[in-house]
């Protein structure tokens, strides 16, 4: 196993993209042609789910994030790798994975309905130009150098997610057929070559993708395989982790270049469901509880919402404070060059 490969920072179930250093006001001014061009889908809300006993953890005064799923109904039939059952199970299990840590998942709805099929499978950013050499950790790589959507990718959210008031500070879990994901890596020597992986879940998060999300739909989830029993188990909850804590591929003494394969921690690829606590742990508990997208509901029913990102929530961005680890980068080319 090569650890030096960037895909590890993007995650082999997850994580990752898009991009625009829009803020709210100019979102939707600059994604105009878009909203101009792109038909909105229809959805309708799965009615046969019993939303109130799925939810029947959620206590008030603990900190909650709402996650909503579209579901499409015309997936090709031969396309298997995500069913209902399987997004209900994992959506259960995250709820199980969080509950040590007083954090809810609040199971807004799960919506069907025809998506345009050119929109079934994606590619979900530009294929980067620059690749990180080293000189910086990649999470300052990716804030000089956010990760940019697709046009195609961008017309897909436009297309699939519903925009509302709160849209920029819900999970959106979108399923794909395939959503491909193009990196560059080191071929020989100091030669790069782009290569493509195709995903099983990718969480667009802000530490990639710091600025280039339009902002309503910055909370999307990609889902394209739940297949593998460890995979409904965990994947859900693994890409809320992308997006919540805001972190990549990393866990304790193990920085995102390294090698992710580990036991232990919901963020390093295993079995592992724990989100540790204090900088041995890279605080990954208190980058959770500092997310934008969670709230606490309040006696009135109004949500009290955690404040907003300050720079568009790269890994550095100032609301996280100290809770955040300084490291060096990692070279991917032989030193001699
Ligand atoms: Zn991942």
């Amino acid at each position: 196993m090569n650890a030096k490969l960037p895909i590890l920072f993007i995650g082999l179930f997850a994580s990752l993209n898009v991009h625009c250093s829009l803020n709210e006001t100019s979102s939707s001014a600059n994604y105009g042609a878009i909203n101009n061009s792109i038909n909105k889908a229809e959805w309708t809300i799965i009615d046969s789910i019993d939303y109130e006993t799925l939810n029947a953890d959620i206590t008030l005064g603990k900190p909650t994030m709402d996650v909503g799923v579209y579901l499409p109904s015309n997936l090709d039939p031969e396309f298997k790798k995500v069913t209902l059952e399987r997004l209900l199970s994992g959506l259960e299990a995250a709820k199980e994975i969080y509950a040590p840590t007083g954090v809810q998942v609040n199971v807004l709805w799960i919506k069907t309905g025809e998506v345009d099929p050119r929109f079934l499978t994606i590619q979900a950013n530009e294929v980067p130009g620059i690749p990180n050499t080293g000189y910086i950790n990649l999470y300052k790589h990716s804030q000089r150098h956010p990760a940019e959507l697709t046009e195609h990718a961008a017309q897909a959210l436009e297309h699939i997610i519903e925009v509302e008031e709160d849209s920029h500070r819900t999970l959106y879990f979108v399923v794909f057929q395939d959503v491909f994901y193009p990196f560059l890596t080191v071929s020989e020597g100091r030669n790069w070559t782009m290569k493509t992986v195709r995903t099983g879940g990718l969480s667009f998060p802000s530490y990639s993708y710091p600025g280039t999300i339009p902002t309503p739909y910055r909370g999307i989830i990609s889902l394209s395989n739940l297949e593998r029993p460890d995979r409904q188990r965990r994947t859900i909850a693994h890409e809320i982790g992308h997006k919540v804590m805001n972190v990549s591929h990393e866990y304790m003494d193990i920085s995102p270049e390294h090698e992710v394969y580990a036991d232990g921690g919901l963020m390093v690829y295993g079995n592992g469901e724990e989100i540790p606590s204090g900088e041995e742990g890279r605080w990954h508990l208190e980058r959770l509880l500092l997310s934008p997208y969670l709230y606490v509901l309040e006696s009135d029913g109004r949500k009290k919402w955690n404040p907003d990102y300050q720079e568009n929530g790269h890994y550095y961005d100032p609301i996280y404070g100290e809770f955040s680890i300084d490291f060096p980068g990692t070279p991917a080319i032989a030193e001699d060059w």
